[in-house]
């Protein structure tokens, strides 16, 4: 590799591509601490508002919902910036799957509800994987919250986690607006939206599945993306089952 990068003289390219990513990963590294302390602050004044605050509660809310977004797509550009340059960990450890996936899931019942939505569940997945479980927690938030997201009022989100040959499977699925075949692909690029106006409505930032496939490829899995019959999407991620013999399972 190094004979090609001195033959075409790459390295500078290289180096500067380097530079850019350490320069992401800092700039959103930096812009976290002052983010946090506003949105904290603003958090505070909302639940202890004094007399003076009262009559400003509108926009001040407003302001926090959008100081939310701002901390959010930081951490998320910290998080691929980091990724890119190797800076992000991945951490495996042996996990009790049913008890790891049950405890992810737990809230979502409620938070279905709270919007007139139906959320079930699946977990027929008794053995223990090596996983990293913070990535692994990340990736299926990132999906759940879009099946969320991505439905109305009376739709149904399913999850579904099963062995399937020698992997183990884990399905998303929703009655919601879908994603049309052809950008099934794209859908995983950063920054990427289906309808940017929509999109806008909802509160994303086009990174979350960019983020989730680099967690799917960090433990060797694929994800494959269709539509959920009669109408929304289905998220079907597999995973090498892994024999765990030398370590304790926890
Ligand atoms: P966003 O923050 O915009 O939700 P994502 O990277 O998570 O970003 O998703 C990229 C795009 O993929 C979304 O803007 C949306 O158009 C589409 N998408 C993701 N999940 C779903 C889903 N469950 N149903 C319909 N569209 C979806």
């Amino acid at each position: 590799l190094s004979y090609f990068l001195s033959r075409w003289n790459m390295k500078p390219i290289l180096k500067s591509w380097q530079q850019q990513q350490d320069f992401v990963a800092n700039a959103a590294h930096e812009l976290r601490t002052p983010l946090t302390i506003i949105q904290s602050k603003m958090e505070l004044l909302l639940t202890k508002p004094n007399e003076k605050i009262i009559s400003q509660m509108e926009p001040i809310a407003l302001s926090l919902a959008e100081t939310r977004r701002l901390n959010q797509l930081t951490r998320d550009l910290l998080m691929l910036a980091r990724s890119d340059s190797n800076m992000t960990q991945v951490t495996r450890q042996p996990t009790q799957m049913k008890s790891f996936l049950e405890q992810v899931i737990a809230p979502y019942s409620e938070i279905a509800a709270s919007q007139d939505k139906t959320f079930t569940a699946q977990i027929d997945l008794d053995n223990a994987q090596m996983i990293d479980q913070k990535r692994i927690h990340q990736l299926l938030v990132i999906l759940l919250d879009n099946a969320l997201k991505y439905t109305q009022t009376g739709d149904q989100v399913q999850f579904k986690a099963q062995i399937h040959g020698n992997h183990w499977q884990v399905e998303v699925a929703d009655t919601g607006i879908g994603i049309a075949p052809e950008n099934r692909k794209a859908i995983f690029q950063r920054f990427y939206r289906e309808d940017k106006s929509h999109s806008r409505h909802t509160g994303g930032n086009g990174l979350g599945l960019a983020i989730a496939k680099w967690i799917i490829d960090s433990h060797q899995g694929t994800v494959k993306v269709l539509t959920n019959e009669p109408h929304g999407s289905r998220f079907v991620l597999s995973f090498p089952i892994e024999h765990i013999k030398e370590h304790h399972q926890q």
